[in-house]
């Protein structure tokens, strides 16, 4: 099976990276800051992530024997219909009892335990839908794995996924076309996020003169 190495054209005006999904679901504003406003701020949390992708992505790009099947890193992905484009950190190439054939099963390494956004399984989910278009197969299920605990955690893409997956797709290029990050909401997500500090979720969550006059200070077109 014929599977692509090479870098895709990052540039295209009609793809976004699938990690973005993973950022959507998290926060649309901190989506927005990132992709739309280029702010990037890195914390404990980000630099610990970028490390857990890069210990997945050491070994190149190529196909590795082990077990009964072929693993791939850091392999290039890219869905036509949902507009997607990104590297799977792993791809387990499995061999389907009888048939001969291989069964892609991706996994997305993680930094810490499972959130609770779920977030995670969405962004594999897309991984998924790129493997089916990119190879014309059937692509189950794949798993998170948690570089702390060193666990994997099976992710089923059943139908609600699926769904919930389409929904994120079509959101984030919705957002990227209008150019606007919506307005900072104090949530539990704020606790973790490294833009904290720029955003100011409790200043312009807040009502009153002074949160109108922050607001009218620091950002936010689309906001009044
Ligand atoms: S601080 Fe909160 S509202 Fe602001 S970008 Fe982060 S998660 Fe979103």
């Amino acid at each position: 099976m014929a599977f692509a190495t090479s870098i895709p054209p990052a540039d295209e005006e009609n793809f976004q990276p699938l990690r973005a999904l993973n950022d959507l679901l998290y926060c649309e504003r901190r989506c927005a800051l990132h992709r739309v406003e280029e702010v990037w701020v890195e914390n404990v949390f980000t630099l610990e992530g970028t490390a857990a992708h890069g210990r997945a992505h050491a070994a190149r790009a190529v196909a590795e024997a082990e077990g009964d099947g072929r693993v791939v890193r850091g392999m290039w992905l890219r869905c036509e219909r949902l507009g997607l484009v990104g590297k799977a950190d792993v791809v387990e190439f499995r061999r389907e009892p009888g048939s001969g054939g291989e069964v892609p099963f991706p996994i997305e390494y993680k930094r810490g335990r499972r959130r609770r956004w779920n977030n995670d399984d969405v962004q594999l989910c897309a991984q998924a839908f790129c493997l089916e278009e990119m190879l014309g197969a059937s692509v189950l299920a794949g798993a998170i794995f948690h570089v702390k605990s060193k666990r994997r955690r099976e992710v089923r893409f059943d139908e609600p996924l699926r769904r919930r997956t389409e929904e994120a797709a079509r959101r984030l290029h919705e957002l990227f076309a209008s150019g606007l990050a919506p307005p900072a909401v104090l949530k539990p997500q704020c606790r973790g996020c490294s833009l904290k500090e720029l955003c100011l979720p409790e200043l312009l969550s807040t009502r009153g003169r002074a949160a109108r006059y922050a607001r009218r200070l620091y950002v936010i077109e689309g906001d009044e």
